[in-house]
């Protein structure tokens, strides 16, 4: 008897679950690339009971899925990692807009997609990365690499390290640099890079900070999250890599240092909307923000989120540096202009 009763009670949620099946799960399509975030969607789906399920490619990926895809994408929510493939997205239609009142109070103006027509708002930052330079503390002078513009003179010839220009985290930094500089001078500074490279770029960002302490070159571009990683990693041999490089957030004394986002947005098919909407309000909450200051050492988008992260706050005075301010539209709207240009000057 008592089975019998277990039985019908599994029948009755079966059945009451294939109703609600579709406010139960999400469909994530995600770009972020980081073990951390586990914790984070798991301590969604104990809150929330909203299931994930998460399909992971990087952002161009995704971008190429949603379109190939079409109003039978099953996708609810895409988490992408740069600003400009946001941007990209939001440009292609492949968001809808959202209206959240949660949202629009967490997440500063400066961070998120301009509205759209009905009013709804098409992509949320999330947490931000700053691009910085690292640099081998014996060979060289922190006051050569304290500038983007650095990187191209060439007193900094054979020195550099830095991987491919086509990756996003590059096309967006030199797409900001093209709105400070100018498309001239921003390609000059391009063939400098390519003329004081090292080696022909290779791997990903902490590949670039661990050919500084090798010694294979002496400056590197990275996104401050890798670097942090290795400062409080406890093996030994990246103890050994952060006790070799100096770290400068470029810019300081000018348009300040470039920042990247990662972001959300509800795909534009979604058949759970309220499932999405949920879901990023809760990567804005405090206990989410945290956990991307925490756990991936990134810098929270929503304001006034306290973090305590030793690694962020060794690297910068307390945590704190100047950021440039330009819109991300504009180094949206320039990627393709980089791309020519890096394609004229050799830049790999
Ligand atoms: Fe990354």
């Amino acid at each position: 008897m008592k089975k019998l009763v277990a039985l019908a009670a599994v029948l009755a949620v079966l059945a009451g679950g294939a109703a609600q099946a579709q406010e139960q799960a999400i469909n994530l399509y995600s770009a972020r690339h980081y073990s951390t975030d586990e914790a984070l969607y798991a301590d969604f789906t104990k809150t929330t009971g909203i299931k994930i399920n998460r399909v992971d490619a990087d952002d161009a990926g995704i971008i190429a899925r949603l379109k190939a895809e079409g109003s039978a994408s099953p996708a609810d929510v895409i988490l992408l990692v740069d600003a400009a493939r946001l941007w990209r997205g939001e440009q292609d239609g492949l968001f809808l807009p959202v209206k959240s009142k949660v949202l629009e109070d967490a997440i500063p103006a400066n961070l998120r997609a301009a509205p759209a027509a009905d009013g709804g708002i098409p992509w949320f930052g999330l947490s931000t990365r700053a691009r910085v330079v690292v640099y081998d503390k014996i060979k060289v002078r922190r006051a050569d690499v304290d500038t983007y513009e650095e990187l191209g003179d060439p007193k900094n010839k054979g020195k550099l390290c830095i991987r491919s220009g086509s990756h996003p985290y590059n096309l967006s930094l030199f797409g900001a640099v093209t709105e400070h500089l100018g498309a001239e001078k921003a390609e000059v500074w391009l063939k400098g890079m390519v003329d004081n490279m090292a080696r022909a770029p290779k791997g990903g960002d902490t590949d670039q900070i661990k050919g500084v302490a090798s010694g294979e070159c002496q400056i590197a571009v990275t996104n401050s999250y890798y670097l942090a990683r290795l400062m409080r990693s406890g093996k030994p041999e990246d103890q050994a890599v952060v006790e070799r490089v100096g770290v400068v957030f470029p810019n300081q004394d000018s348009w300040g240092t470039h920042v990247n986002v990662a972001g959300g947005a509800v795909a534009r098919h979604s058949r759970n909307t309220a499932g999405a909407v949920k879901f990023l309000e809760y990567l804005a909450s405090p206990a989410a923000q945290n956990h991307f200051a925490n756990g991936n050492n990134e810098w929270p988008a929503a304001k006034g989120v306290s973090f305590d992260n030793p690694a962020l706050k060794s690297m910068t005075a307390g945590g704190k540096f100047k950021s440039e301010t330009i819109p991300i539209s504009a180094v949206g709207a320039n990627q393709v202009k980089v791309q020519q240009m890096l394609d004229r000057v050799g830049f790999k």
